[in-house]
């Protein structure tokens, strides 16, 4: 009942860590468009605003100079600047964060008092709902802002919205501008957080072999183009082993299909859990499975394959009881490439095979 709630108000309630982290690098990257148009534009609308308020305005035009023409429009061409930096994004941050709350700052200090406040307010409305649904601010930056504008508009100007009066308006439009911008923003970012989720799960089940929940071979195959530019960047070895069940059609002539399927399952439950963390597993083909083993080099793969070999061996399958594999290794030699490297492997597999199976062999 509490996770159904917690889900509702946050789809990523109860996701790993990563998974969390993963979101907001994702998030941060897909708002910086957003918040260098919205900068552009809104520098625009400033020195447009400037330009009239010079024309009309007799008190501090000076002042209101500084601010509305220099001020606030150069932290906005700032922002968008370094939003095409992508090493300065927190001073990119910090600054979309604080513009809002100068503006809101100066307009109570240069119009709050005067009879022309209910002209000037707008302005303050327009920048709460702009600080959550516009900027392109996190719900949770968008609300730190927001709470600091709201907290200096009310210390300014409740006494002075609570005396009888039409001035009692201006709290209906403050509520209004925080409400709808408030909820805009939840509303957004829960809508991105769903969406994130589901593109990382189709993400994930186009990676993954239906039968055994391995990695499917093009996953397989792009761990190893990783592997293998990690090795040719920083010279660290790696090494692929090849595995292939040994007489598998006779289980399936034996015992049916879903027999075979189901070995196939074990079977990839056994290498999941006889390999470490790091290594990768793969189902690269109906019996035929590959392991890719970072940081190691032959030696120390056969000897960790002779002990994968040695459990499957001793494993007690439903229905079929024993099964073995023979197991083809190859080291990646800097420079070649992955189609050589898996031809060393294949021909390793099946000089196990030719040997009398259940056997390892590296090349
Ligand atoms: P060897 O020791 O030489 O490898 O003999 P083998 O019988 O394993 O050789 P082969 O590669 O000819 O046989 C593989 C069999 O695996 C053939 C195919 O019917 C079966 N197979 C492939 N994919 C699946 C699957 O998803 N489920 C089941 N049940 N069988 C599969
Ligand atoms: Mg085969
Ligand atoms: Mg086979």
């Amino acid at each position: 009942m509490l996770t159904t709630l917690a889900r509702l108000l946050d789809p990523l309630h109860g996701v790993p860590d990563a998974t969390r982290q993963r979101f907001e690098d994702w998030y941060r990257q897909a708002a910086i468009p957003q918040i260098r148009y919205v900068a552009f534009l809104t520098m625009g609308l400033y020195l447009i605003y400037a330009a009239i308020e010079q024309n009309v305005e007799t008190d501090q035009p000076f002042a209101r100079f500084i601010v509305h023409a220099l001020m606030v429009p150069g932290a906005l061409l700032a922002t968008g600047l370094l939003s095409f930096r992508p090493g300065r994004q927190t001073l990119m941050l910090g600054l979309l964060s604080c513009a809002p709350i100068v503006s809101v700052l100066s307009n109570l200090y240069f119009n709050f008092g005067s009879s022309r406040f209910a002209l000037y307010a707008p302005e303050i409305y327009l920048n709460l709902m702009w600080t959550f649904a516009i900027s392109g601010l996190t719900l949770k930056r968008a609300m730190a802002t927001a709470l600091v504008s709201l907290s200096a508009i009310l210390l300014v100007t409740l006494e002075h919205s609570l005396t009888p009066g039409p001035q009692r308006l201006h709290l209906i439009w403050i509520l209004a501008s925080f409400s709808f911008g408030l909820l805009s923003a939840f509303l957004l970012e829960k809508a991105h957080k769903r969406m994130f989720l589901q593109q990382d799960s189709l993400e994930l089940s186009a990676s993954l072999d239906g039968l055994t929940g391995l990695w499917n071979r093009s996953r397989t195959e792009a761990f190893l183009a990783d592997e293998q530019a990690r090795a040719n960047r920083y010279g660290t070895p790696f090494s692929v082993v090849l595995i292939d069940i040994d007489h598998f059609k006779h289980v399936n002539d034996t015992f049916g299909h879903a027999v075979g399927d189901s070995v196939l399952r074990q079977f990839a439950t056994l290498l999941r859990e006889n390999v470490r963390a790091v290594d990768k597993v793969g189902r690269f083909g109906g019996e035929e499975f590959l392991i890719v083993l970072p940081e190691i080099g032959s030696h120390q793969a056969v000897a960790a394959v002779q002990a994968l070999r040695r459990r499957i061996q001793a494993f007690a399958f439903d229905t079929v009881e024993r099964k073995t594999a023979s197991f083809g290794i190859a080291e990646y030699r800097p420079g070649e490439t992955l189609e050589a490297l898996m031809a060393r492997a294949d021909k390793a597999m099946y000089r196990a095979k030719a040997s009398g199976r259940d056997r390892v062999e590296a090349l």
